[in-house]
């Protein structure tokens, strides 16, 4: 049976972090589905469309990545994709405390699901989307932070 992991999260916008990640984890698993969530109660800086695209250009030469989005939960859209992990990055004690109660919420509800989790490199620990769009919003340089050969700017934001 494939190695199935979907990655979800908001990509808003993806950073070296998420693709540390990604990458590190393209071992482990057959396939990697990263999947862009759309969070009725959380409004995004960049569109659906924008954050789908750069991770097309992104990863465009991995065959073992498929880039998908959806807007329920997480644990449905991995039965869709005959998904048995899921694989989350974590960097702080913060992060674990989130990321264990919706893991074990999610294991509640399909025993079968797996969550994953993979340490970040030391150098992205404190990295995160939402100081990208704070450096972006302010005019600042983020290219630093941005997977190399992605063009991000705070004009393009919806
Ligand atoms: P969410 O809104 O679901 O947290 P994000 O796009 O912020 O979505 O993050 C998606 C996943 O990537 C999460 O597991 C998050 O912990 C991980 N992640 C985010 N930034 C980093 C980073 N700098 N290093 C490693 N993992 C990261």
């Amino acid at each position: 049976m494939d190695r199935i992991a979907v990655f979800p999260g908001s990509f808003d916008p993806v950073t070296k972090g998420h693709e540390s990640i990604i990458r590190r984890s393209l071992t482990l698993f057959d396939k990697i589905i990263i999947a862009v969530g759309e969070n009725a109660g959380k409004q995004s800086y960049f569109t659906l469309d924008q954050r789908l695209g750069w991770l097309h250009e992104l990863f465009e030469n991995e065959n073992k990545i498929e880039i998908g989005f959806y807007s329920g939960l997480t644990v449905d859209f991995c039965r869709a994709k005959d998904a048995r992990f899921i694989l989350r990055g974590l960097r702080t004690s913060a992060d674990f405390e989130f990321e264990r109660g919706i893991g074990q919420m999610n294991k509640l509800m399909v025993p079968d699901l797996e969550t994953v989790f993979l340490l970040c490199e030391p150098e992205y620990a404190s990295l995160s989307s939402s100081i990208v769009r704070d450096i972006l919003r302010h005019g600042g340089d983020a290219g630093m932070f941005i997977p190399d050969g992605i063009q991000i700017s705070s004009e393009i934001a919806k």
